[in-house]
């Protein structure tokens, strides 16, 4: 008896260990058949738009690690949410009119009433996002002032219910499954508390300016102490917690995970982007879901350039203050006449080295920095990952094609990961820039696969949450793999579709 049981356990072992084998030599197999499919697409990209797009749309994209809230919204959406509070639409501008602003009511239209005129909704969406910039005759402002422009409109509507950030997320959470993302890194809201100080400013202005660091650790270390004892700020932190926590709750689940970076504006007074990231800091410190810290805003605006050096230096501060906090900080988003040439020259290697970002985002003026060849060791060796915009930058800095760097990270051996920046504004997607991506840069199905492998490797998202992330994508692309290399082993190949 003993016998037959032990031999009945071995033929059942031995079944299970030969089915695994065969479903992993199942799945290599799919995986090689989908290789030579998608290189055969890659090596003749341009011809093959259509096909690259609905293969890129079906393939696990993992994480998004460079997405705006306010951004990435599009204007339909925004749209829908004016006319379900009631408000209205200018029409001067196209702000939106709440009826709080009782005497700008009789200047307004409903948003029916816009949407039933053509020619005005076309407007209307040229002021909220980018839409028809170049493709007919128009006055038209430069597409730094476009882009960054849209934004102004869309606080409103927001900061009139609040209950639209939530409605808001499950749309983009709808979006990303569509596509197949199943992490996203936010930019969501800011602190929500900062303070203006013009002495703390003129200290601060004064101590980068004769480069003395004590004295300037010293002013910050005063202001803290001030920030601390504001009621404003100690109501700021768990108003915070609970809104991204409640947002949180609201579309998390297992085949979605949503995470939020508080950020600051990087053309705020000193005053205001100390004490904002001081919030931010604290913010990222005290919640599991608040996985980091960044800084936005245009980075050519003058207070932004001015206080380039101060920022990064706040920013050392709060690492030191809060060294748990992970920040990726929007780096090097400035091109050649765009600013002067020497404006080019350090901003990326700043941002590594003294403020010590754990990502950056953009990192388009690399090949204007002194230090170039330094920061591209320093980044592969630390594993410092450069978020890639390939729209974003296109539109707003004109730089594309050859002339983004993104060949150069990867050449270099810097991790890479690609992200969408402000698909609303850009009117876009995610699956977008991976077609641009291959298609500018031929980039064949291994080093693509490893691109998408790091939206989750480089993540914020601690070691335990990585590791069921990613055996979530490997799951994804077993069974897309299996899917496609099913798909191309019934499609003829040369034939004229008869
Ligand atoms: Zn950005």
């Amino acid at each position: 008896m003993l016998r037959k049981t032990v031999s009945l356990l071995c033929s059942l072992a031995l079944f299970a260990w030969s089915s695994n084998v065969y479903s992993a030599q199942k799945s290599d197999q799919s995986r090689e058949k989908v290789k030579a499919y998608f290189n055969r697409l890659a090596a003749d990209a341009r011809a093959h738009g259509a096909e690259l797009r609905m293969f890129l749309n079906l393939m696990p994209k993992g994480g998004d690690l460079h997405q705006h809230f306010t951004g990435t919204t599009y204007a339909e959406t925004y749209l829908d949410f004016v006319k379900k509070e009631n408000c209205w639409i200018s029409r001067k501008d196209f702000s939106v009119i709440t009826p709080r602003d009782k005497e700008k009511l009789p200047d307004t239209l409903s948003v029916d009433k816009l949407r039933s005129d053509n020619k005005m909704l076309s407007e209307f969406y040229q002021v909220w996002s980018d839409k028809d910039f170049s493709n007919h005759y128009h006055d038209e402002s430069a597409p730094d002032v476009q882009f960054f422009g849209t934004f102004a409109n869309f606080s409103t509507i927001l900061k009139y219910d609040g209950s639209l950030y939530t409605e808001g997320l499950k749309i983009l959470k709808n979006r990303a499954k569509l596509e197949n993302v199943q992490y996203i890194e936010q930019m969501f809201v800011s602190p929500g508390y900062k303070k203006k100080d013009a002495t703390f400013d003129n200290q601060c202005r004064k101590s980068i300016a004769n480069n003395n660091i004590p004295e300037l650790q010293r002013t910050f270390q005063d202001f803290v102490t001030v920030v601390k004892a504001d009621s404003l700020y100690q109501k700021a932190v768990p108003g915070y917690l609970k809104q991204v926590k409640s947002c949180a709750d609201a579309v998390n689940d297992e085949s979605f995970t949503l995470r939020f970076q508080s950020y600051v504006s990087r053309n705020d007074s000193p005053a205001e982007v100390f004490s904002s990231l001081y919030t931010a800091f604290c913010e990222a410190d005290k919640s599991d879901l608040v996985v980091g810290v960044n800084i936005v805003n245009a980075e050519n605006a003058p207070v932004a350039m001015s206080d380039y050096s101060l920022h990064m230096q706040m920013f050392r501060y709060m690492k030191e203050l809060f060294p748990g906090v992970k920040t990726s900080m929007h780096a090097g988003e400035l091109t050649i006449g765009m600013v002067r040439p020497e404006d080019l020259a350090w901003h990326i290697t700043d941002a590594v080295m003294v403020a010590q970002a754990n990502r950056i985002g953009h990192g388009v003026d690399i090949g204007y920095e002194v230090n170039a060849l330094e920061v591209l060791s320093f980044m592969r060796d630390k594993k410092i990952a450069v978020e890639i915009n390939l729209t974003s930058n296109e539109f707003i800095l004109g730089v594309k094609d050859g002339e983004h760097p993104v060949r150069l990270y990867l050449d270099q051996g810097v991790p890479v990961v690609l992200t969408s920046d402000d698909e609303g504004v850009s009117r876009n997607n995610l699956t977008d820039d991976y077609v641009n991506l291959v298609q500018r840069y031929g980039i064949t199905y291994e080093p693509l696969r490893a691109i998408v492998t790091n939206s989750i490797r480089y993540s914020f998202l601690n070691d335990k949450e990585k590791q069921v992330q990613l055996a979530k994508l490997d799951k994804r692309f077993t069974d897309f793999e299996a899917r496609m290399a099913k798909m191309i082993g019934t499609t003829p190949r040369s034939g004229t579709g008869n």
